[in-house]
Parts: C-alpha cells; sequence; structure tokens
C-alpha cells in the first residue's frame, strides 16, 4: 500500500493545471473513475476525472477494453495498480512518457458523461439512525425505533431500471393515495414529492452464491462510493408500504453522481465505528477489529434547492440541509456488505446499495423534507419568499459531498459527488388515455374534485390540474 500512499500525497501536482486549481473537484488525489462518449452513436469509455478533463482509460493504453463492470470485479491489487500507473502518468515530473495521456484527455464540458456503470441489482438500506428514529417518531410516538434495527442492517430490494445518472429529469409519479379521513384512495400525482440523501456503494468484485463475504473481506468487494439521491413519493409510500415494504413509492427515479470516488481515494477520511455506551455490540459475523478501527467515513454532505422562479431570477442555489456520514450511520458500509451475503446471496460487480437516507443528529440536518418539515406540518421558508413543504415541478436539486481531514484535498473535493435534478411536469398523467386506464368509479372524482377536499396537505399543490 506504501506506493498507492504516494498518490495521496496532498503536495502532489499534476501537468494537467486544472487540478491543481484550489477548489477544484478533481486534483490529482482523487481519480474517480465513470463512463463517458463524444457523441451519442458510440460506446461508453471508460474514463478517470482529473481537473475539467477526463481521461480515456483504453486510449491511454492502461486498459484494453471498454466494460466498466469488468474493470469493477478487479481484484484490490490490480485496482490499486491501476490507480498507480494513472497517477504517475499525471503527476508533474511523470515518471513516464505522458504524451499517450496527453492525447487521451477530452475536456469533461465537451463529453456526454453517463451512468457509471450497468447496476444489475439496486439494494436500498436504512442504516441512517436519526432518519429511522425521526420518521418512526411521525407514525409511532412512544416507540420509534422497531425492535430489529439495532441487530439488523434493514433493508429492501429496489429496482434498477430506473436508476439515472446526475442530471436526468424525471415526471412527477401518480399513483393511489389515501388521505386519513376518507374510505377509499384516489388515484393522482404525488403531491409530496421527496428527496433522500444518501450515500452509493458500488460493489467491485462479487461473491459466488451460498458463499459469503466475511466481514474482514467486505471491503475488498467495494469499489466506491458515490452520491446517491433515492426521490420518494411520500404519500403513495403512506398506503402501500404495508406489509411489505415500499413500492411504486420509490422506484420511479433515483439519482447517481457520475463519478464513482474509490475505496483508496477515501483511505485517508476513515473513521472508527462504536457505537454509544448503553448501545448492544454487533453480532460477531458483523463485527471485526478493522471496522472498530475505521470502518466509518468521514464524508460530508449537503443538499441544496433551485427552484423554477429563483432559476429565472438568477438566484443560486441554497441550502435545505447538511449531515455527515458517520455521525448519520447506525451501520457502516463493510457491515452492509457482509449481511447482504450472509444468507448466500451473491452479489456482482456492479451491483448498487443505497445507504439509507443520512440525516443528521439535529433536526436542521434531516436529510429529507418528510423530516425538515416535520411530516408536512413545518413549510421551509426559501430567501426569496417562498415555501416548501415538498417538492414542486421545476423544482431543481443538487447534493454535494466532500471529505475535509487534509485541508487541500478537503476543499479539492467539496463538489465531486454532485448531482442536480429537474423535476419535469408531467406529461402522460391525465391525457384522456390514462384516465380510461382508471377504475370508472374514480373517474368522475377525478374530473371534479377539487384539490383542498382530496388532499389537505397544507402549501403543497399539484401545478398540473386533470384534464376536464
Ligand atoms: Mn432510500
Amino acid at each position: 500500500m506504501e506506493a498507492c500512499n504516494a498518490t495521496l500525497n496532498p503536495s502532489l501536482r499534476s501537468w494537467v493545471t486544472t487540478a491543481n486549481l484550489s477548489g477544484s473537484d478533481f486534483p490529482i488525489q482523487n481519480l474517480p473513475f465513470g463512463r463517458f462518449r463524444t457523441n451519442s452513436n458510440e460506446p461508453w469509455r471508460i474514463g478517470v476525472a482529473i481537473g475539467d478533463m477526463v481521461l480515456d482509460l483504453k486510449a491511454a493504453e492502461l486498459i484494453n477494453h471498454s466494460d466498466m463492470n469488468q474493470l469493477l470485479a478487479m481484484k484490490k491489487e490490480d485496482r490499486v495498480a491501476l490507480r498507480i500507473a494513472i497517477s504517475n502518468g499525471l503527476k508533474e515530473d511523470a515518471p513516464v512518457n505522458h504524451s499517450a495521456f496527453e492525447q487521451s484527455l477530452f475536456k469533461q464540458s465537451s463529453v456526454e458523461i453517463g451512468m457509471p456503470c450497468e447496476v444489475g441489482d439496486y439494494t436500498d438500506f436504512y442504516v441512517g439512525i436519526h432518519h429511522a428514529t425521526a420518521v418512526g417518531k411521525l407514525f409511532r410516538p412512544d416507540n420509534p425505533l422497531l425492535p430489529n434495527y439495532k441487530w439488523v442492517p434493514i433493508g429492501y430490494h429496489g429496482r434498477s431500471s430506473t436508476l439515472n445518472v446526475s442530471g436526468t429529469s424525471f415526471p412527477r409519479p401518480c399513483g393511489q393515495v389515501k388521505a386519513a379521513d376518507t374510505d377509499a384512495p384516489i388515484f393522482q400525482p404525488s403531491a409530496r414529492l421527496d428527496f433522500e440523501l444518501e450515500i452509493g456503494v458500488v460493489i467491485g468484485q462479487g461473491n459466488q452464491q451460498g458463499q459469503p463475504i466475511a466481514i474482514e473481506k467486505a471491503e475488498d468487494h467495494v469499489f466506491g462510493l458515490t452520491l446517491f439521491n433515492d426521490w420518494s413519493a411520500r404519500d403513495i409510500q403512506a398506503w402501500e408500504y404495508q406489509p411489505l415494504g415500499p413500492f411504486l413509492s420509490k422506484n420511479f427515479a433515483s439519482t447517481l453522481s457520475p463519478w464513482i470516488v474509490t475505496m483508496e481515494a477515501l483511505s485517508p477520511f476513515r473513521q472508527e465505528f462504536k457505537r454509544p455506551d448503553g448501545e448492544p455490540q454487533p453480532l460477531a459475523y458483523l463485527s471485526s477489529e478493522v471496522n472498530s478501527l475505521q470502518g466509518a467515513f468521514d464524508v460530508k454532505l449537503e443538499v441544496l434547492i433551485q427552484t423554477e422562479a429563483m432559476r429565472k431570477a438568477g438566484l443560486p442555489f441554497e441550502r435545505l440541509t447538511y449531515s455527515n456520514f458517520t455521525e448519520a450511520a447506525y451501520w457502516t458500509v463493510a457491515q452492509m456488505v457482509t449481511h447482504h451475503t450472509i444468507n448466500g446471496c451473491s452479489l456482482r460487480s456492479g451491483d448498487l446499495f443505497g445507504s439509507g437516507t443520512l440525516s443528521g443528529p439535529k433536526p436542521e440536518q434531516a436529510g429529507s423534507l418528510l423530516e425538515l418539515t416535520q411530516g408536512g406540518k413545518q413549510a421551509i421558508a426559501l430567501s426569496n419568499g417562498e415555501k416548501r413543504i415538498f417538492l414542486q415541478d421545476g423544482d431543481s436539486l443538487h447534493s454535494r459531498a466532500g471529505v475535509k481531514s487534509l485541508v487541500q484535498f478537503a476543499l479539492a473535493l467539496a463538489n465531486v459527488l454532485q448531482q442536480s435534478c429537474l423535476l419535469k411536469r408531467p406529461k402522460f398523467i391525465f391525457t384522456d388515455e390514462a384516465i380510461q386506464l382508471l377504475p370508472k368509479r374514480n373517474i368522475s372524482s377525478l374530473k371534479n374534485r377539487s384539490k383542498s377536499k382530496v388532499f389537505d396537505y397544507p402549501n403543497t399543490s399539484i401545478t398540473q390540474q386533470p384534464k376536464n
């Protein structure tokens, strides 16, 4: 690992000069992996971000294929060797002739940057204990955490087909919602559209079915981390989630940052994992010395919003919330990997875990609007006078994450995992065709309903009204 440590040296500089600018997302110490193409007719290429450029790894003759999932499956030592080769070729006074590298660089602004890999399976965990407690309180004030929470890393299987890369817009989902004072649900666009601030875990090497990954080996199977937004329709969720958990309220869209920051790049920013006194210790299969010493990641997180009105007025994004991965999480990445496979379940390279919403301990550190607005009761005031309880059409979110231990690296990584998503107006929802698909008895209520009668969440409007 000594040679790898040299790639993390804070004083290392690159001959790609934009990488050395203070505030650059992509200094030479970072080197995150992603996929790009120069036009939409060509296959994705594997690239590494450096400054405002992306290095084409195949063109630079560092790899001989363009299959990111194959690259993710590399053994840890090969992955480290590749990182060292990239760093050596990009650093100032490079020991190797870097003309091949120079010819393999593209401006990030001139290429299309896509999903970082093909995600086969996506699992969403629930490791944010402050989130679980706050949400639990909304439903069960006296007993917010269920008894299994402190023993089992809770998760559910999500859906990979609607994972999108940062910058992808999607329509507001529709579904069944039921107000507390009515007997029957209605079908309508979600009026409680929310975000979930999460870390994404990208699996590197998989495991065979029937062969669990021991916690001591768990991080060898993780390629790196990304930032993840697990958009959620709270009104659909509230009606559908029992007894099997969320379904259509979660799988309409989730957004992933385009760059995977490797475990190697994050290695200086590890922290101890410990439970406060009086908390149950994890069962033996979820515990190891290394996990206790440095199982956590000191990653700062933030979510900002820009409404349509702010955008039109030229106003910048405004912070909604902030937190920290270590403070928010009750379980570590290694514990997620081991628990997921302990029954013999196999993981494959490119599989994605969501951490679960990473809310901090303070109310203003909540990682979702559901918590920030106390279940939709308390509107958030934005500086231009607008208010939000849940997201409105045209809102755009920007999440970011960074590390802080080493000053230069910290500042440089502050924006590295980023995403933004514009919520488009729904286009297909209340066409006549869609109405035909509804049960007959709902059609009249849909056409004649007044918003306040059906849905009385304060300050939540449904921008798109049904056609009459
Ligand atoms: Mn989630």
